[in-house]
């Protein structure tokens, strides 16, 4: 056994150096003789590890207090008996003296402490196609979808009976493998994921017959989907769980359903409101009328009044769709449009011809009269 040195002088610091001066040789003297650094010269390990010890010791106030007393006996004679820090611990001192900055995540309490994995299974995607009435009342779909489910037989686990599962022998049950990378300050201990039991910290010795250890099966289920008044095009909703379960345990991902509207007929939908291109005939126009109009909820009349112009814009309050978050509802826009005949009959000629002199029948528009791009200005802000 050979004889311990001082610790004072492995690190070359003064009996009364500061904790800080203590601090910065033991940095110098592990960088110098880090063992990857020196692979020709066999003591280095050695010299690195004897300097670990004495910064252990003298960075500690009570135990440099000790030795400072009683030598190397009065600090529970380490290294006396030839059980020196570990590897391992030396790293974890590294934590104190080169710490903060960009190393945390290589030292063992970050990363120790992130534990076992949980799975998570994949998420399920499906478009949902929904008619303008379904957008505005809201509606609940049922959709056959093909999930993974976890086994009944295994309960999710891969195992036969469900219990022939052990720790897994490469991480202890852990879940995660420490590994030595290399950085520019030398050797640095990393965690990762156990590539044996990809982080489940178990590992199964006895499958199950039904799923042949996958944990899961591939099922048809009907899922009651509820959609909200008020969704549009493009939108996508999530139901939580309701994807795939995973392989061999742990939490099912996602249903994301991605709504598709489907055109309407007649009916156009621009954000809330819903806009209705409406003919009229020259007589209702110029008469008044009672005109039937579609709707998101039916049929219903509408007064046109006599003197009625082209580009009229109808409002119907409250007849839109439904605010996703609860503001209220649209309106239904009613854009008027005078049905001028394409082709009249000898009969229809005369009376037209009779009216075409007559001052009512000449445009002279006043100041009431709103352009168009006025009337969209005031409908469509
Ligand atoms: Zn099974
Ligand atoms: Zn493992």
């Amino acid at each position: 056994m050979s004889t311990k040195r001082d610790y004072y002088e492995i690190l070359g610091v003064a009996k009364n150096a500061s904790g800080d001066e203590i601090k910065k040789a033991y940095r110098k003297v592990a960088i110098k003789f880090h063992p990857d650094k020196n692979p020709d010269d066999p003591t280095a390990e050695d010299k690195f590890k004897e300097a670990a010890e004495a910064y252990e010791v003298l960075s500690d106030d009570q135990k440099r207090a000790r030795y400072d007393r009683f030598g190397h006996q009065g600090v529970g004679g380490a290294g006396g008996n030839g059980h020196g820090p570990s590897m391992e611990d030396i790293f974890s001192q590294f934590g104190d003296i080169f710490g903060g900055g960009g190393f945390e995540g290589f030292f063992g309490g970050g990363a120790r402490s992130q534990g076992r994995r949980v799975r998570k299974g994949s998420n399920l995607r499906i478009k949902l196609k929904l008619d303008l009435e379904e957008v505005a009342n809201g509606v609940e779909k049922k959709i056959k979808v093909k999930r993974y489910t976890a086994c009944n037989t295994c309960s999710g686990t891969g195992a036969k009976n469900g219990t022939e599962q052990q720790d897994c022998g490469t991480c202890h049950g852990q879940g995660q493998v420490k590994r030595v990378v290399q950085t520019m300050l030398g050797q640095m201990v990393s965690s990762s994921t156990c590539p044996t039991c990809h982080g489940e910290g178990k590992v199964v010795t006895s499958k199950c017959d039904v799923c042949h250890g996958e944990g899961r099966q591939l099922q048809e289920e009907i899922i009651p989907i509820n959609i909200p008044a008020g969704v549009a095009e493009g939108m996508q909703l999530s139901m939580s769980g309701k994807g795939n379960y995973p392989e061999r345990g742990g939490v099912p991902g996602d249903l994301l359903i991605q709504i598709e509207e489907e055109p309407h007929e007649l009916l156009k939908r621009d954000g809330n409101n819903v806009v209705l291109d409406q003919y009229i005939s020259i007589i209702d126009a110029a008469l008044g009328a009672s005109v039937e109009v579609p709707t998101i909820e039916g049929k219903v009349k509408v007064k046109i009044d006599p003197g009625t112009q082209a580009g009229k814009i109808l409002r119907l309050r409250g007849k839109g769709i439904p605010d996703l978050n609860g503001y209220g509802k649209g309106d239904q826009l009613i854009h008027i449009n005078v049905w001028t005949p394409k082709s009249v009959t000898n009969d229809e000629r005369a009376l037209l011809e009779k009216l075409r002199s007559s001052p009512n029948f000449t445009p002279s528009p006043g100041k009431n009269e709103k352009g168009f791009f006025e009337k969209v200005k005031e409908y469509f802000q």
